[in-house]
C-alpha cells in the first residue's frame, strides 16, 4: 500500500535535523494529514520519512511577560482553538483554525504542517501573514528566525533549506495588541472543504479612521499574499462604506486568481472584493469601531 524505503522516529529536534542531514531526501511527518495522501499516491518524493509527530518540544502555546506569544509548530488545530491565549489575542488565527477540515483532522493536523506544506489554500497562512509572524527554524548550524512574509515561494514550496525544520511561530505584542482582526473562508461546503478563497484582516483605528490595515488572501494567487495596494488605500481614511469600496477596488491590483474546477477566475475576483469588505468590517468591530 505504501512505498516507504526508510522510516526514522526522531527523539528531539536536534535528532530530527541530524536525520535530515544524513538523508537529504527525507520528508518530515508531523500530523501526517498531507504526507499520508502523498504516501497513498506512492509519490517517490515521500519514500524516506523522519517522524516528528510526538515531540513535546514542538507542542504548546506560551506567552512571555511582555506578551510575546510562541506557538510550537507541532501544535494541532484543536489545541489552538481551545487555547485561551490564542482565543484572547489571536482571534483571526482561532477563526481560521476552526474551519479547517473537520474535528478528526483538526485533532492531528499541525499548524507547522499546514504552513510547510506550502499550499496557497492553507487556512492558517492568512492569519499568520496579518500578524506578521516570525518563524523559528532549526538548522544544522543552529537556530534562525525569518518572517512569514516571503516564506511561501511557490505552489507547494517554502523557504526551508535542506536539513531545516520549523520549530515555532512567534507573535510580537505590537502586531496584535490594540488591534482588531478577523478571518473568513469561502468554500463550497461548511466542513471538509478546501478554501475557494480565504482571507484575514487586521486593523488599528483611531478617532473614526483607519490608522493601518493588514489584509491577506489565500487561493488568490499561487501563494498566500498580503495586499499592499488595499492596505495603502485604507491609511488615514474614515471608517465608511466609501473607504471599504476603495479598498475592495484596490485589492484587485494585489491578486491574480486562476480558474480551477472549484471556481472561475471572475467568481474568485468577485469573492475577493466582497470578502475584503466583510473581513475588514469584522476586524473594525473587533477593534471597537463601526463602519458608517
Ligand atoms: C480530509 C482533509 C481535509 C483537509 N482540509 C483542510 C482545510 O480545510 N484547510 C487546510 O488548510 N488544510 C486542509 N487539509 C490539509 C491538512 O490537514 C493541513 O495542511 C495540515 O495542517 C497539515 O499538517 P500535518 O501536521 O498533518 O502535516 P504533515 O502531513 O505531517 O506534513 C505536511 C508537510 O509539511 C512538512 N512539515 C510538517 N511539519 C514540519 C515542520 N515542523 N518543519 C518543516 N516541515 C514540516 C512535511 O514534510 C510535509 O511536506 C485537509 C487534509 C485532509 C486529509
Amino acid at each position: 500500500m505504501y512505498d516507504i524505503e526508510s522510516y526514522h522516529h526522531a527523539d528531539s529536534v536536534t535528532h530530527a535535523v541530524a536525520l535530515l542531514v544524513q538523508n537529504p531526501e527525507a520528508r518530515l511527518l508531523a500530523g501526517g494529514t498531507d504526507v499520508l495522501i502523498e504516501l497513498h499516491h506512492l509519490n517517490p518524493r515521500f519514500r524516506h520519512i523522519v517522524d516528528i509527530h510526538d515531540l513535546p518540544e514542538l507542542r504548546g502555546v506560551t506567552c512571555s511577560g511582555s506578551g510575546h506569544i510562541r506557538i510550537g509548530s507541532g501544535t494541532t488545530f484543536s489545541e489552538l482553538i481551545d487555547h485561551p491565549l490564542v482565543q484572547q489575542h489571536l482571534p483571526a488565527l482561532t477563526a481560521s483554525a476552526a474551519v479547517i477540515a473537520g474535528p478528526q483532522i483538526r485533532n492531528v493536523a499541525t499548524y507547522g504542517g499546514n504552513i510547510c506544506n506550502g499550499a496557497t489554500s492553507a487556512d492558517s497562512a492568512c492569519p499568520s501573514l496579518i500578524y506578521e509572524t516570525e518563524l523559528e527554524i532549526a538548522t544544522p548550524q543552529g537556530t534562525r528566525f525569518t518572517s512569514i512574509n516571503g516564506f511561501h515561494t511557490g505552489p507547494g514550496k517554502v523557504a526551508l533549506e535542506a536539513g531545516e525544520l520549523l520549530v515555532a511561530f512567534h507573535f510580537k505584542p505590537e502586531n496584535y495588541r490594540n488591534k482588531g482582526a478577523a478571518s473568513f473562508k469561502y468554500a463550497m461546503r461548511n466542513a471538509m472543504d478546501i478554501s475557494t478563497i480565504g482571507c484575514s484582516a487586521l486593523c488599528e483605528i483611531n478617532a473614526g479612521r483607519f490608522r493601518e490595515i493588514k489584509l491577506a488572501f489565500g487561493v488568490a494567487a499561487p501563494t498566500p499574499v498580503r495586499c499592499a495596494h488595499a492596505e495603502q488605500a485604507a491609511i488615514g481614511q474614515p471608517l465608511t462604506q466609501e473607504t471599504l469600496a476603495a479598498i475592495a477596488e484596490a485589492v484587485t491590483h494585489d491578486v491574480s486568481p486562476r480558474t480551477s474546477w472549484r471556481a472561475e477566475k471572475a467568481f474568485r475576483l468577485h469573492l475577493i472584493s466582497t470578502l475584503s469588505k466583510r473581513v475588514i468590517e469584522q476586524a473594525v468591530k473587533q477593534a471597537g469601531g463601526e463602519i458608517q
